[in-house]
C-alpha cells in the first residue's frame, strides 16, 4: 500500500546559469531568471510504501511522517530565499526538479526501512505544474 501525506512550504528563488548572458538566460528560463527572484507556494507530497500492521491497521504512524516533513523540509525551505539560505541551491539551480531530488535526500534516511519505505516525492511549484522523483536520479 501507499500512503500521502502533504506540507506546504513558501519560498523563492531565481533559475539561472551563470555561466549565460541575461538574455541566455530569458530565453531559457523566462521570468524564473529574474535576478531578484520570486515566490512560489510549494506543495509537497510525500508517498511511502509498507505493508499494514496487522495490530495498528497503519502503514506508519502519519504524525511521524508529518514531524520528517516539517523538520527535514519546511523548517528549512518556508520563508527562505532558496539561492542564498539553503544549500546546495547556492550552487545548484533551484529547479521544482533538483527541489524533488532534495527533498528526496534529506527525508529519506528517515524512511528507508521497513515498515515504511519512501516511494515518490512530489513537488507542485504551481497548481498546474509538478514534478514526481522516485529516487536514483529518474
Ligand atoms: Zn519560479
Amino acid at each position: 500500500m501507499v500512503i500521502t501525506r502533504k506540507a506546504e512550504f513558501s519560498a523563492s528563488h531565481v533559475c539561472r546559469v551563470d555561466s549565460l548572458s541575461d538574455k541566455e538566460n530569458r530565453e531559457l528560463f523566462g521570468e524564473e531568471a529574474h535576478p531578484n527572484g520570486h515566490g512560489h507556494n510549494y506543495i509537497l507530497e510525500v508517498s511511502v510504501e509498507g505493508e499494514i500492521d496487522p495490530v495498528t491497521g497503519m502503514v506508519m504512524n502519519l504524525s511521524d511522517l508529518r514531524e520528517i516533513l516539517d523538520q527535514e523540509v519546511v523548517q528549512p525551505m518556508d520563508h527562505r530565499f532558496l539561492n542564498k539560505e539553503v544549500p546546495p541551491f547556492d550552487r545548484t539551480i533551484p529547479t521544482v526538479e533538483n527541489i524533488a531530488i532534495e527533498i528526496w535526500k534529506l527525508i529519506s534516511p528517515s524512511l528507508s526501512k521497513p515498515p515504511a519505505k519512501l516511494h515518490a516525492v512530489r513537488v507542485y511549484e504551481t497548481p498546474d505544474l509538478y514534478v514526481d522523483y522516485f529516487g536514483d536520479a529518474r
